[in-house]
């Protein structure tokens, strides 16, 4: 599903966040990107979600090579192939369960009576059925997080990017939180990666890729 074959970004001549990297990850696959703060973790997620471009090498994802790419055709690859799930959530505050996660539907056209339809079925499936018409203000921090999720996931992605999705839980929601993205994995087949510090939680994923100082550093 995704394929890196030496990829460097350099963002100044003093700064390569990555340094040639090369990586292949199958669809289906749970994998966790793990490593100290600096070690290039966010650098390799927004390559691959199509939100910056590489230095050098080559980056393919559903056969779309993104190193060839122009930036309508980035765009159409974020708004179809991509769901990125973020630490701090980045829902819209004044909207309710199902308007937000109806958004990415409504943005790319679907009509409301379609959007609402597919968003009620992600809503389920993310254990939020009782609290569709429920605000942002009246959730935890666990079912703000399954929302984002919900919205990730409504477009149906080839990829799931996760940053730090439980950097924000405590540690019973961040158990939580995993286990959802597991099933989600399983059931859909969707290519999940999750950015996190955590040891614990990079345990939970199906493969472990470590990132020291722009490499590599375990890749089993
Ligand atoms: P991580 O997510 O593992 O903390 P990042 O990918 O954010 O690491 O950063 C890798 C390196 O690239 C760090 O040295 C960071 O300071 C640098 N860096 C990240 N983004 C930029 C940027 N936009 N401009 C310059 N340097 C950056
Ligand atoms: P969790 O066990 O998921 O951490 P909490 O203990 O924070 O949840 O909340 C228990 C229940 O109360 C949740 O199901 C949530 O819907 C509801 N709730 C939490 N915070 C608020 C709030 N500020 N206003 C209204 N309802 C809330």
């Amino acid at each position: 599903m995704i394929h890196i074959r030496h990829v460097t970004r350099r963002y100044s001549a003093a700064v390569t966040a990555l340094d040639d990297v090369s990586l292949e990850i199958a669809e289906g696959e749970f994998v966790a990107i793990t490593g100290p703060s600096g070690c290039g973790k966010s650098t390799l997620m927004h390559l691959i979600g199509g939100l910056d471009t590489a230095t050098s090498g080559e980056i393919v994802v559903d056969g779309l090579p993104l190193h060839g790419a122009d930036d309508a055709e980035l765009t159409a690859y974020r708004r179809t192939k991509i769901g990125i799930v973020f630490q701090f959530f980045h829902l819209l505050p004044t909207m309710t369960v199902t308007e937000n996660v109806c958004l990415p539907l409504l943005l790319r056209g679907d009509a409301y009576p379609a959007a609402r339809a597919k968003a009620g079925e992600i809503i389920e499936l993310v254990g939020l059925g009782d609290r569709a018409q429920h605000g942002m203000h009246q959730l935890s921090g666990g079912q703000l997080q399954r929302t984002a999720i919900a919205r990730a996931l409504v477009h149906d992605p080839a990829v799931l990017l996760a940053d730090e999705p439980t950097g924000n839980l405590d540690s019973a929601n961040a158990g939580q939180i995993m286990e959802l993205l597991q099933k989600i994995s399983s059931q859909r087949r969707t290519t999940m990666l999750v950015v996190t510090h955590s040891e614990e939680i990079a345990r939970q994923a199906s493969r472990c890729i470590r990132l020291r100082d722009g490499k590599i550093s375990h890749h089993p």
